[in-house]
């Protein structure tokens, strides 16, 4: 009795060692993905930290300390913080309950990648090519370890047709309103963009759950969309330039339920 009460006791002091550990490492892994946010939509390259308001060059100090710019005074973005904390939060679940086949740390990896991607395409909207490429290299090593190469290259090549195809089916919808109303608006719902991060988002989860990752982000973006033209419509302030939503951000939501929470399949399947 004594021994397995002071056996429980040590397993309580590694947990909780063990806890301050996966924090920490969820903070740098935040920091990390803030860094490329901040400093890859200026040349496609990771470079040296700028103040995000007044575009002066921040010293390592000052940014890694997460001190106020020093030339404009501009204290860092709310965007920063949140990503923190998320950081945080999202490291101590993966370590408390490691995504079954992933595990905790190519889930963190990937996490943090998802978090540099929906980032930018929420801040810029338009995903980054250098973010599809390091996707795409990501997506087929974790994808092979994770359902051998045959289904990694087929969830590709779905993901890659699927969007595509409404990708298409967007610019033929485009050119005939235009045609009809005799005016270009420019307007694109998706992007090619997005019909690249689909390809990745297919390595990643392969056939055939590529297609229930597709069905969730597609719903989850269908219905974000839905509520903000009707919160647009309440307000009057009804344009069709203002629904114009990003669409990464849904997709990589659709994976992340996929990879990070598979019991979503098994509900879907009944079992
Ligand atoms: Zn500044």
């Amino acid at each position: 009795m004594i021994r397995r009460n002071r056996a429980i006791a040590r397993i309580g002091i590694i947990s909780y060692m063990d806890l301050i550990f996966a924090g920490i490492i969820g903070f740098f892994a935040a920091m990390l993905a803030n860094y490329l946010a901040d400093t890859l939509p200026r040349g496609e390259r990771p470079g040296r930290p700028h103040c995000l308001d007044c575009e002066r060059e921040l010293t390592w100090q000052n940014y890694l300390t997460l001190a106020a710019c020093p030339h404009c005074h501009k204290r860092r973005s709310w965007r920063t913080f949140l990503t923190l904390g998320l950081g945080i939060a999202l490291s101590l679940w993966l370590w408390s309950a490691p995504p079954p086949k992933l595990g905790y740390w190519p889930g963190l990896l990937l996490l943090t990648y998802f978090a540099v991607v929906v980032i930018i395409d929420f801040e810029h909207r338009y995903i980054m090519m250098t973010t599809v490429l390091a996707g795409a290299m990501l997506g087929l090593i974790l994808g092979i370890f994770l359902h051998g190469w045959v289904n990694t290259l087929l969830g590709g090549l779905t993901g890659l047709g699927v969007m595509g195809a409404f990708y298409l089916l967007g610019l033929w919808f485009a050119r005939y309103r235009a045609r009809k109303r005799g005016i270009d608006d420019g307007e694109e719902a998706l992007g090619l963009g997005d019909v690249y991060l689909s390809t990745v988002l297919g390595l990643l989860l392969g056939w055939p759950h590529i297609l229930y990752g597709l069905f969730f982000g597609v719903l989850a973006g269908g219905l974000v969309s839905l509520l903000l033209i009707l919160g647009l419509a309440l307000m009057k302030r009804y344009q069709a330039m203002t629904v114009f939503t990003a669409y990464g951000p849904y997709l990589i939501f659709g994976a992340f339920l996929i990879l990070y929470t598979p019991q979503v399949l098994t509900i879907l399947s009944g079992r």
